[in-house]
């Protein structure tokens, strides 16, 4: 969890110590949200990445007004609800106690229960627990809705400098090196199909170099950017090909909470990928039949069959044509 660094006033609180009004008694237009008219079941509150100022008026208000606000790490969502002056009973709903939780949560659901859902910080569900829910409360037919606020993914990829849009957000890369790299080959085998999007991943401070160096080899040398401790006091940015990160880092290892963005690749690397597939193609079709080279070129890359075998019936008919 980062710290919390209080540079604004938290939002205030009229009556912090006041109990949550019996659901019946919560008309639209409390605070808590609705969804047709129907008080929601279950609120997903996105919370601060680092600065207690980005807390929301309308997540506080949640908060206060939730029967059970479900929390990762007690301690931490204590120690949010303490610096706001709110209090509310939480129950700890991580990876490990999703699943058992879900049927007892949508029958206090059911039952009438106001839920809310928040992770240890930013938005819940991000690389953090609550998918399962959603989708046994959305299959329940149980209302969901998002109190929508920080997200270190997103404030990221905005700073970057790079493409916006479209961008894939990728969570944590595999911690051991060899599924990491093949991780990154089939991201950059979806790209030798046509993918073109910034990638974002979380990471370590601990494992960036070497994360970074397996982009490199990957990816090859392109622009990217490394994002560390977003909205608190030592927020920094470092924009550079992966070249050029690779030596800030070995020169000064961040610390503290990181995010990596990763630019798309550019028209030259497209098209000589491209040209890189027509000249094995043409190598292969001269030592095998058709279906042969295509298997072959297509365990080499890693490309999907269909593609390199489209490639391959063109490049055979301009042969012959
Ligand atoms: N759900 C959160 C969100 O919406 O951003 C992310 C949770 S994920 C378990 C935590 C990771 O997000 C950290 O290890 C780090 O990689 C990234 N992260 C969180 N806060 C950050 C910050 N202030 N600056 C940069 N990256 C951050």
């Amino acid at each position: 969890m980062p710290e919390q660094d209080a540079r604004l006033d938290p939002p205030a609180d009229p009556d912090p110590s006041a109990p949550n009004p019996p659901r019946a008694a919560l008309p639209a237009g409390d605070g808590w949200p609705h969804l047709g008219g129907l008080p929601a079941c279950l609120v997903l509150v996105s919370t601060p990445i680092g600065n207690l100022g980005d807390m929301t008026t309308r997540a506080a208000t949640v908060l206060r007004l939730a029967d059970i606000v479900l929390c990762e790490d007690s301690r931490v969502t204590a120690r949010l609800l303490s610096a706001l002056g709110l209090r509310a009973r939480l129950e700890p709903f991580h990876d490990h106690n999703e699943d058992q939780r879900i049927p007892r949560l949508l029958e206090a659901a059911e039952a009438g229960q106001k839920l809310a859902l928040v992770s240890d910080a930013g938005t819940p569900l991000m690389s953090d627990p609550g998918f399962r829910l959603v989708r046994a409360m959305v299959a329940a037919g149980l209302g969901v809705t998002a109190i929508p606020g920080p997200n270190a993914a997103v404030t990221a990829l905005a700073l970057s400098g790079l493409p916006p849009h479209p961008y894939l957000f990728l969570g944590f890369p595999p911690p051991r090196g060899a599924a990491r790299r093949t991780a990154f080959a089939s991201l950059r085998a979806a790209e030798a199909a046509g993918l073109s999007a910034s990638m974002v991943w979380y990471e370590s401070p601990h494992r960036v170099a070497e994360t970074l160096g397996d982009l490199l080899t990957v990816f090859g040398d392109r622009p990217a950017a490394l994002a560390r401790e977003l909205t608190k006091h030592f927020e920094e940015v470092r924009r550079g090909p992966l070249s050029a990160l690779i030596a800030s880092v070995a020169a000064e290892a961040p610390r503290g909470e990181i995010t990596v963005v990763l630019g798309p690749p550019d028209a030259a690397q497209t098209e000589s990928q491209a040209e890189s597939l027509d000249a094995r193609l043409r190598a292969e079709l001269e030592r095998n039949r058709l279906r042969e080279a295509v298997a072959i070129v297509a365990a080499e890359t890693g490309l999907p069959r269909r593609q390199v075998y489209a490639r391959a019936l063109a490049l055979a008919g301009e042969a012959e044509g």
